[in-house]
């Protein structure tokens, strides 16, 4: 398959958006910006077209697909039951970063959920993303545009490492804003619950609805806890080499890492280092990154998946990463960080 790909950095281009419409009317399918990641989009109440996805990523078919939606009314074709907190939520934070969990009817197949009761919805902040859905029939299933395991794509060119050949379009908007997923959260249950942490945080959601909590399985070592989000069970964002998350205080965290690299250098391998625009010129015989700065919470998270494709595309051989507690944007990037890093942690 050739996979045609529309440049809109400039903003919406109505030809091209009227093009990517029929794709996904027609049952294809289109990878397209959103201010978290990169989406990869079907037309999400056509079954076949869902499965497609499914194929296109080598997800694993119990994983449920977000449903995009461009206006509010579109929420009652796909919803059985809106509890008053949706209503709330979504006037507050959509379109944006948001992904709420409600009981499905009947009109989405269950090759969209998951097999699940219950329905994923989101509206995006991202006029071509906004266009395309409404060109595309109103209700676009979308998850991360990148092969299943590997970092979400946070440019048009990382799809194109993933996808080339694969999808019939994609469109390039020009880098995200965000650089991680929706947060998401559960309104089926008596109290909100976040299955999947990221820009809106638990502080923000309680602020609107009250009471709001984090699913425990999502930090609970006890392998008999899973995370309510059928997703998040699975190793995600996972760079080639071994990444350790090494955590404590700033100045013991470079010197173990120096340690760390030091040692790397000596068996004659090539460690990489994710560091800040802060603790760059610390480290030696190694490849170091700078992820963002440690005043700028937002750089960080938008940096995090490219700086693990770009060490997949350098020789090295483990990588080691400082670890990020921030305020409103801590929890979400150190969730992906460790499950990129498969829980691997050194205590310094
Ligand atoms: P992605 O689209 O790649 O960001 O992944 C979507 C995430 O949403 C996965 O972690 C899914 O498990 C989760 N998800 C989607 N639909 C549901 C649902 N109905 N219930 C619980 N989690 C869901
Ligand atoms: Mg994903």
């Amino acid at each position: 398959m050739k996979t045609v790909v529309e440049t809109m950095t400039d903003g919406v281009d109505e030809d091209g958006i009227l093009r990517a419409g029929e794709i996904l009317r027609g049952g294809g399918l289109v990878a397209f910006p959103t201010e978290t990641v990169y989406g990869l989009g079907a037309d999400a109440l056509d079954q076949e077209a869902a499965r497609k996805i499914y194929q296109a990523k080598g997800r694993p078919s119990d994983n449920p697909l977000i449903v995009h939606i461009a206006d509010w009314e579109a929420i009652h074709k796909i919803t059985e039951e809106l509890p008053p907190q949706a209503k709330l939520l979504a006037d507050t934070f959509w379109p944006g970063p948001l992904t709420m969990i409600l009981k499905k009817s009947a009109a989405v197949p269950r090759a969209t959920t998951g097999g699940l009761d219950t329905v994923a919805v989101r509206m995006p902040d991202n006029a071509v993303a906004l266009a395309l859905i409404r060109a595309g029939g109103g209700y676009v299933a979308a998850p991360s545009a990148n092969t299943s395991g590997r970092p979400s794509p946070t440019t048009a060119g990382h799809v194109l490492e993933d996808m080339d050949g694969v999808i019939d379009m994609i469109i390039d908007g020009g880098p995200v804003q965000i650089g991680l997923e929706s947060t998401i959260v559960d309104l089926t249950g008596e109290v909100p619950v976040i299955l999947r942490p990221g820009f809106i945080s638990q502080e923000m959601l309680r602020g609107v609805i009250g009471p709001v909590e984090m699913d425990r399985g999502l930090s609970s070592q006890d392998p008999a806890v899973h995370p309510k989000a059928p997703g998040m069970k699975y190793r995600h964002y996972a760079p080639k080499a071994p990444l350790f998350i090494v955590e404590g205080e700033a100045g013991r965290v470079r010197q173990k890492i120096n340690e760390l690299t030091v040692a790397e250098h000596e068996r004659g391998h090539l460690a990489g280092v994710i560091a800040t625009d802060e603790s760059l010129g610390f480290y030696e015989h190694a490849a170091v990154k700078s992820i963002g700065s440690r005043t700028e919470e937002l750089s960080i998270a938008q940096h995090l998946y490219a700086i693990l494709r770009e060490f997949d595309l350098m020789d090295v051989s483990v990588i080691y990463s400082e670890a990020f507690e921030m305020p409103q944007l801590g929890a979400a990037i150190m969730n992906r960080l460790m499950k990129a890093a498969g829980h691997q942690v050194i205590e310094v």
